[in-house]
């Protein structure tokens, strides 16, 4: 038999899924002697029960009077007593905090006769008045639904504390006219009732919305916390507060908190008066106040955290109505972390179960100083955080040109593209009116660490004017021209005329330098210590340029576990990729594959500097070639204007365009591209393997230590691998032969096809090591486009809650991460101690490199800004 209703002193902090945050710490500091209300809590499964048919479950009603009883025994009152009535409050709490978010009613068990009872023995006519008159209010608008605004208005037109009774009619009349029904004088059925408005306030609006946003399920049921009144209204002697064991804002240690006299909680809590800071309390009731410092330590050494608690002092004695972990930015969580280890109260371990990485990537970047800002010009998706001004440009060359001659500047496009990257590189941030999270702009963004806010979708941008206009809901129209300054907060995802100011972020510094500047750097540096020792998968990043690996290898990363060679077909040596595959004869292609070899080794051989000693896993070509060729409709347009204006087009522009139209292809994410393109395009793989191994010829002959690894994308089949890994062995020799020493490496492949996954055992025969393309894999296992689903249906999905969070973000372990479990299994089964590591976007986020601990992978690899973070979660995942 289930029991529905638990007094406060049979239950423990270890509850709080049967009794819900609140429930559970009330019992336990009941259970550790602290004074505490009497009360009992019903639990949340007799909410479920409740929400599942609409009616109590059976038995709650009995429990109910019986708990209400004891409770009436043991204060020597009764609810409703007309004499010396029992008041109780009821409230809600669930598993999760949710501050706000449900219902509330105070001063259960007044009615038109016990009001005079309390009178009594409050002494204070007007203060029983004004708790009937907030019971009514409450449960008016709550229980029976009545517009709280028809109370507030009555309740303005009678301020006069004097005239409470006649407010009071006045609200007991609304009641009557509202509902056509008296309000409730049982207070029993008060009781239920409002147990069951709790209930009900599961599924408000303002909740499940809350819930939304923070990932809290949407069935867990709140408890419901019945609790004997005591009043901070009582007078100049009474009073009630908050406050915290130490300052929830920084860390610093110290008792902090708000006091506020002559007041019930919920007035603090509302804002409706301003507080005043709790050494008032010391002043006025310093017995009090001695009393709650030592309560607060019992607490913080009970809990080993930082605790927040609420607070009444009823005519000079003090009462606990609510103790929990409090929430903290990130700056305290890491300082509170390292404090509590210094004071003996926790391990290191624990500390880094206290931190998460997204606490210490919010304090790796710059921040505004939001104090000054006004309300934003405009509101997106928050893409990759961070804080940035500049000036507003359109286009990528109009980036590079003016960051050139040394000006700040924001990209803004509709959309990015690869051909937005020169841009993007030189922009401080990135600003778009289309896409998610995991659209190209954000996604290349996060990777380069540049401030991203995508898809605002109240910008209308006019590229050719160079300007955007922004209708604001008032419909006011605000211009802004290129040039214009803006500052662009990727982290709350809005956009700002004109310029805030910064504040630079110390941790960032400390990755960079090594410096220890400040105390919060200190313990960041400490714990990111012992997560290194306390980890056991590697962290590497996926870095294309000498400049991004030196930074990966400050900020702690292993190696290189993605080097994308796209890039290094951008830029100028596009003409040459251009010719490469205009190539009519075998000569021709020789000549401008021949032209790519040099730049391609450089590349090498400078990347491998900046990583020597560690591996560095190169990545076969990937995208469609027809990528790196102009765009079609800018080319048909040339060749047309050329023809109507009666002239000759240009031949190789005709040419071009030709090509363009035979590559056209209406999938090009399932194309010619990865490995396809290699065996396809003769002499590909050769160019890049020949480029990888003179590199490492050359890194040798220097004194380096080269530890290249070659990578396969797009594979499908075990036959596809072991004809590239011919070629790659073939070019290996043939390099190896001819700087007269033995060059080889590991010949590894991207996992990033479901079939690939499928058929792991026979690719393991053919692969030194597998490396999980997430993105890929995610796009082709639920097949969705993983550069268009973001602008089309996602909001839909995720407002509809088909996806709590889109998958290209968290790997999803039901679907993709099964997948992943497969080609661990069965490739670690053909290849017993195969190397697994992955390198899709999901290595750097920090739920999915939980999964990626779970499920034996030996290193994840993430874009360089994320590696600290990938460091601190894969040492969590381990603890
Ligand atoms: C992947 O697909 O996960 C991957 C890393 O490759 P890319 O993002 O370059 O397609
Ligand atoms: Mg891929």
């Amino acid at each position: 038999m289930v029991r529905y209703v638990h007094d406060f002193t049979e239950g423990g902090r270890e509850q709080a899924d049967l009794l819900g945050g609140k429930g559970a710490n009330l019992a336990e500091m009941t259970r550790i002697g602290l004074p505490v209300p009497p009360g009992f809590t019903v639990i949340t499964e007799a909410c479920r029960a409740y929400l599942a048919t609409g009616t109590e479950p059976g038995g709650l009603r009995r429990e109910l009077a019986e708990h209400l009883a004891a409770l009436e025994e043991a204060t020597g009152r009764r609810l409703g007593d007309p004499d010396d009535p029992l008041l109780v409050s009821v409230r809600s709490g669930a598993r999760y905090s949710m501050p706000g978010m449900m219902e509330t009613i105070l001063d259960i068990g007044l009615n038109d006769r016990s009001v005079a009872g309390l009178a009594k023995t409050s002494g204070h006519e007007e203060f029983a008045w004004d708790s009937y008159r907030r019971l009514v209010q409450m449960f008016g608008t709550t229980v029976m639904g009545i517009d709280g605004a028809l109370f507030a208005d009555a309740l303005a037109r009678r301020p006069d504390p004097a005239e409470r009774p006649r407010l009071v009619a006045e609200f007991l009349a609304i009641v009557r006219e509202r509902t056509g029904e008296e309000f409730p004088q049982d207070p029993a059925e008060q009781l239920r009732r409002a147990v069951r408005a709790v209930f009900e306030s599961w599924n408000g609006e303002r909740a499940r919305l809350y819930r939304r946003r923070e990932h809290i399920p949407d069935d867990l049921g709140t408890a419901v916390n019945v609790q004997v009144m005591v009043f901070g209204n009582l007078g100049p002697d009474s009073g009630t507060g908050v406050a915290f064991t130490r300052d929830p804002a920084t860390g610093r240690q110290g008792i902090y908190g708000d006091y506020l006299p002559d007041a019930q909680g919920e007035d603090v809590v509302s804002g409706v008066r301003n507080a005043v800071p709790l050494q008032e309390l010391q002043e006025h009731h310093p017995e009090c106040h001695t009393q709650l410092c030592g309560h607060m330590a019992t607490l913080e050494r009970h809990y080993r955290d930082l605790c927040d608690i609420e607070f009444t002092v009823e005519r000079g004695k003090l009462w606990m109505l609510q103790t929990r972990v409090g929430k903290r930015t990130a700056e305290a969580a890491f300082r509170i972390a390292v404090q509590l280890v210094d004071e003996g109260l926790i391990d290191w371990p624990e500390a880094l179960d206290r931190v998460t990485g997204d606490q210490l990537a919010r304090l790796m970047f710059p921040r505004f100083d939001t104090a000054s800002a006004g309300a934003p010009l405009a509101t997106g998706v928050p893409a990759s955080p961070g804080a940035a001004v500049g000036t507003v440009v359109f286009d990528s060359a109009e980036a590079v040109r003016r960051a050139a001659a040394g000006e700040q500047v924001v990209l803004v496009r509709p959309e990015t593209t690869p051909d937005d990257l020169p841009g993007m590189v030189a922009a401080q941030a990135v600003l778009t009116s289309r896409g998610g999270k995991t659209s190209h702009a954000a996604v290349v963004a996060r990777g380069m660490g540049r401030v991203c806010v995508c898809g605002a979708e109240s910008l209308g941008i006019d590229v050719a004017a160079r300007r955007f206009t922004v209708t604001g809901p008032d419909g006011t129209v605000t211009e802004v021209a290129e040039g214009t300054e803006v500052s662009v907060d990727g982290s709350a995802g809005t956009v700002h005329l004109g310029a805030l100011p910064l504040v630079g972020s110390p941790v960032m510094r400390y990755f960079e330098t090594g410096e220890r500047e400040s105390g919060l750097v200190d313990a960041v540096a400490r714990l990111m210590e012992h997560a290194d020792a306390a980890r056991r998968m590697a962290v590497r990043a996926n870095a294309d340029t000498p400049e991004d690996a030196a930074r990966a290898r400050r900020f702690g990363a292993q190696g290189i576990g993605l080097c994308r060679t796209e890039h290094m077909f951008l830029g100028e040596r596009r003409r040459l990729v251009e010719a490469m595959i205009l190539a009519r004869t075998d000569s021709e292609r020789e000549r401008a594959l021949a032209a790519l070899l040099p730049p391609q080794r450089e590349d090498f051989t400078a990347l491998l500097a900046a990583m020597d000693g560690l591996p560095v896993t190169i990545r076969l070509l990937d995208p469609p070639l027809h990528e790196f060729l102009p765009d079609h409709t800018g080319l048909a347009v040339r060749v047309a204007s050329a023809e109507a204006a009666g002239g000759e087009p240009d031949p190789h522009d005709v040419r071009l365009l030709r090509t363009v139209e035979r590559m056209h292809e209406h999938n090009p994410m399932l194309g010619l591209r990865g490995v396809r393109l290699g065996l396809l395009v003769p002499g590909l793989i050769a160019l890049q393997v020949r480029a990888v191994a003179e590199a490492v010829a050359g890194r040798l002959a220097d004194g380096g230590d080269p530890r290249v690894e070659i990578m396969v994308p797009l594979v499908d089949t075990a036959a596809e691998l072991r004809l590239v890994r011919q070629e790659v062995e073939a070019v290996l020799a043939e390099v190896s032969e001819q700087v007269g020493r033995a060059l080889t490496c590991p010949i590894g492949t991207m996992i990033e096809l479901p079939r690939a996954a499928l058929t792991a055992d026979r690719i393991a025969d053919r692969a030194d090591f597998f490396s999980l393309g997430t993105n890929d894999l995610t796009q082709t296992t639920w097949g969705m486009s993983r550069d268009d689903v973001e602008a089309s249906f996602f909001s839909a999905y995720l407002e509809r809650g088909i996806f709590e969070v889109s998958p290209f973000e968290t790997i999803d372990r039901q679907g993709v991460g099964r997948l992943v479990r497969i080609a661990v299994a069965e490739g670690r089964a053909a290849r017993p101690g195969l190397k697994i590591g992955v390198c899709g976007e999901h290595g750097g986020d920090p739920d999915s490199v939980h999964f990626f601990h779970e499920a034996e992978l030996d290193y994840v690899s993430c874009s360089p800004f994320r590696v600290p973070v990938a460091r601190l979660e894969a040492a969590r995942a381990a603890l």
